[in-house]
């Protein structure tokens, strides 16, 4: 295997992760699990982001799991509303 085969695909650099040559913010993630119904939707949307906790509701697993795009998606797909995505660094609100 060739040295260049062995780099991660994300790094972190100010303001960010870079991700195959994207700067990805950090963003804050929440779900509301007094009103997230475990339809799994979420999961679906951005596996690497959320999971369904011991109780059946979704939660944030890795906040940088997936691309903010997917994020957004999950977050709107969310048939109760339950989830909110804010830019960590200047509290600048993605959803809703
Ligand atoms: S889409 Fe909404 S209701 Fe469904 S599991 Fe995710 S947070 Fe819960």
């Amino acid at each position: 295997m060739a040295a260049a085969d062995c780099q991660p695909r994300a790094q972190s650099v100010a303001g960010g992760v870079l991700v195959e040559g994207e700067t990805m913010r950090h963003l804050r993630i929440t779900v509301d699990q007094n009103i997230c119904v475990g339809s799994t939707t979420c999961i679906n949307t951005a596996q690497a982001t959320f999971a369904l906790d011991q109780s059946g509701k979704s939660s944030v697993v890795n906040p940088q799991g997936d691309l903010e795009n997917l994020v957004i998606e999950a977050a709107e797909s969310c048939p109760v509303g339950a989830i909110t995505v804010e830019d960590a660094e200047t509290g600048e609100k993605l959803f809703p």
